[in-house]
């Protein structure tokens, strides 16, 4: 039966948060994702999710829902065997709708590797069936985060992000809070752009004098500023990882080139799934280090996630617990999840998850 593209369709896909979530960039409410699915004329239907946040991606739900309904004439029809093809011309026709088009890419890829009876992760080589996830504790006074610290280290994690970038004091508090909550965890720290590049060395030397040690570094400074980053990154003893300065194959370069970073964080919602590829290579090629972050999305684009990552190899840091932050799980199946270890083996096909009501 033929793997051609009957139908492309899109809509809201909004799910509650259990509590407001701060970073630098704004507060997020609830996730207002979209959810794609593609029909073939082999009766497959695959799911793809996108998550546009318009401080990271410039896209919001509305102008995603417009742009997949604008890629229905460049998608239907086309067979999904040729998805290299189809994902060039999207990147091609809508450059910056990177969160639109991953979840388009996703949905392909989804109806590709179910019609040909593979699991997603084998799709991009099988590396690896499973990644550890940390969780990540927003911007929030030190007490509570110490609570959270706690619960999170209770429940078996062994890595916790810790958001900072808004007050260089109230955000040593809050590390030092989280270290002693949780001494035996691994800790990255993620100022999403909200330091100079001094504050940036102010504040690892502050991490220093406690004698707190963290894995990395995430975005200290504005993301168009890679001097200053190159700047942190020669001058501080702990890793930095670009996350928004880096979108695409060609800001990557740029950071490997210049030396501007130690590791890059991918994200499907900022590069797609093409370019992710391209990522790869290029930090791989480099020696630079590989995270995977995410936005707040739901078990369908975490699991694609995963499957990428650990399919791929090479990775050592991930940041994949959107899905912790949902009050209700709109998704049946993806991975299975045991103490921040999230596994794909059990997969037969495709991503293997599927929203509960289309
Ligand atoms: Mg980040």
């Amino acid at each position: 039966m033929s793997t051609r593209i009957k139908e492309m369709r899109v809509r809201e896909f909004n799910i509650p948060l259990t509590e407001p979530f701060t970073i630098t960039l704004g507060t997020t409410y609830k996730a207002e994702n979209v959810l794609v699915s593609v029909e073939l004329e082999n009766g497959v239907v695959g799911y793809g999710e996108g998550a546009p946040f318009v401080y990271v991606t410039g896209e919001t739900q509305q102008t995603a829902i417009k742009t997949i309904e604008a890629a229905k004439s460049i998608v239907e029809g086309k067979d999904v065997t040729q998805y290299r093809a189809i994902a060039e011309e999207l990147a091609r026709t809508f450059r910056v709708q990177t969160a639109a088009r991953m979840a388009m890419e996703m949905a392909i890829l989804d109806a590709l590797t179910k019609s040909w009876g593979i699991p997603m992760y084998q799709f991009f080589g099988g590396v690896s069936d499973q990644v550890e996830t940390d969780m990540t504790i927003p911007i929030v006074p030190a007490k509570e985060a110490y609570e959270k610290a706690k619960h999170w280290a209770e429940q078996g994690f062994n890595h916790l992000k810790i958001k900072v970038g808004t007050d260089l004091e109230a955000d040593v508090e809050r590390v030092e809070a989280i270290a002693e909550a949780a001494p035996s965890c691994h800790l990255k720290v993620d100022a999403n752009q909200g330091y100079s590049p001094k504050q940036a060395l102010e504040f690892l030397s502050e991490l220093e004098k406690r004698d707190i040690a963290i894995e990395l570094l995430e975005q200290p400074v504005p993301h168009w500023d890679l001097k200053g980053m190159k700047f942190v990154t020669q001058n501080s003893g702990v890793p930095i990882a670009a996350d928004e300065s880096v979108f695409s194959s060609r800001d990557a370069l740029r950071v490997a080139l210049e030396g501007a970073a130690d590791i890059i964080n991918i994200k499907l919602a900022k590069a797609s799934i093409l370019d992710v590829v391209n990522i790869h290579a290029i930090c791989q090629s480099y020696g630079l280090g590989l995270m995977v972050g995410c936005m707040i999305e739901s078990r369908l684009a975490l699991s694609m996630a995963v499957h990428m990552t650990a399919g791929l190899g090479g990775f050592s840091y991930f940041d994949l617990d959107g899905f912790l932050s949902l009050a209700e799980e709109p998704i049946i199946g993806g991975f299975k999840e045991q103490a921040g270890v999230l596994s794909v083996a059990h997969v037969k096909a495709g991503i293997g998850a599927e929203p509960k009501k289309e």
